[in-house]
């Protein structure tokens, strides 16, 4: 589940909240609110989003657990309501690596940066994989991704009960209370000892008394980052929420006012795109078209990308010729409003009594 605004920061007048169900990958609901529903306060629109949305999806079904990236006020409502929070890995690895980013800055010598750019990638990448591997098991995760630290020393095996302690040789490192009492408990190696598709990589080990093995540590031993590891799963991804919001943009964009009817239409009509593509996509009619290269920023190297065929969104016609008969049925105007329809109903009532008494025929005794 995840929040969408109408523009950018404090501006922002409407906000969507949407879900998507984790098996099938489809939106199954939204939520619109208006800044005037919150008190004027932006800031709260995507908690009475998320409440809006996860009270007419149980009416529905019932909600096992629920992603979230971490956004306070949500996760507070969330978990006192008693549901199962899980985190999206992408969010949290994304303002660790906004944090490792500023440290990276304040550099001076160009080879240091190099150097220490190449470590936090490395480390972020490990912690993705731990994540995965860990499969939701907490303790696992914590030793996983700590293991980062013996692994960059060259140490790929070591005592069971090792304590977390020990990875730090000296107490300049700041790290916090939890850390401190936390040992190897179930992993004792890494992952690349015994598993072929884990190659290790070649790189020269790193000293514990270096800085950047300092910097890294503090960085992630501490209460907050060890806390929101416990909730991630990678699975989970809230990955298909932004992706519908990539969508969504394409509908209302940003730099466009909506009223909130506008607003609510035009995140249906996404909706619907999103689901189509995506169970054409299940329905595996969309074939790999080509592949093509492109540099990429990150790596400083060409990455090759997929292109698919495009989907046929026959939808969209159905909705067009739809259009076309109510026009020819009901004339000009606004469009019927569905309450409507009832009189519309009576009103064939009426004129099929008239039928009855105005046709006068030769044979017709057993008018009442
Ligand atoms: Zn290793």
């Amino acid at each position: 589940m995840d929040g969408q605004f109408d523009s950018p920061g404090y501006c922002a007048q409407l906000c969507a909240v949407s879900a998507v169900e984790e098996s099938t990958k489809q939106i199954i609901d939204f939520a619109a609110v208006h800044k005037r529903e919150t008190e004027n306060s932006s800031g709260k629109m995507e908690l009475e989003g998320v409440k809006r949305c996860l009270s007419a999806i149980e009416e529905r079904v019932a909600v096992n657990h629920i992603t979230v990236d971490k956004h306070l006020q949500v996760v507070a409502y969330l978990q006192a309501q008693n549901k199962k929070v899980h985190f999206d890995p992408w969010h949290r690895l994304k303002s660790l690596k906004k944090e490792l980013q500023n440290t990276i800055k304040r550099l001076e010598d160009e080879r240091e940066k190099a150097e220490m750019k190449e470590l936090c990638r490395r480390l972020i990448t490990h912690i993705y994989s731990s994540i995965e591997r860990a499969e939701g098991d907490s303790q696992a995760c914590q030793e996983l991704v700590f293991s980062f630290f013996l692994h960059v020393q060259n140490i790929h095996r070591w005592p069971r009960k090792r304590k977390f302690m020990e990875l730090i040789p000296s107490e300049e490192v700041k790290v916090c209370p939890r850390w401190k009492k936390e040992k190897f408990e179930v992993i004792a190696e890494c992952p690349h000892i015994t598993e072929q598709t884990h190659p290790d990589s070649n790189h020269e080990p790193i000293s514990p008394e270096s800085k950047w093995y300092k910097v890294l540590l503090a960085s992630v031993s501490k209460t907050a980052f060890m806390n929101d590891l416990d909730k991630m799963k990678i699975e989970n991804m809230t990955s298909f929420v932004e992706n519908f919001h990539s969508v969504c943009i394409k509908y209302r964009p940003k730099r466009v006012y909506f009223p909130k009817k506008g607003f609510i239409q035009r995140t249906m009509l996404a909706a619907i795109a999103y689901n189509e593509n995506r169970m054409a996509e299940m329905r595996g009619e969309r074939r790999i078209s080509g592949v093509y290269p492109k540099f990429s920023k990150a790596r400083g190297e060409n990455v090759y990308k997929v292109q698919k065929t495009p989907v046929i969104q026959k939808w969209k016609m159905e909705i067009v010729d739809k259009t076309i008969e109510r026009k020819q049925d009901f004339g000009k105007g606004n469009p019927r409003e569905p309450d409507d329809e009832d009189d519309y109903e009576e009103m064939d009532i009426v004129l099929n009594r008239f039928d009855e008494l105005l046709v006068f025929s030769d044979t017709d005794d057993d008018m009442e």
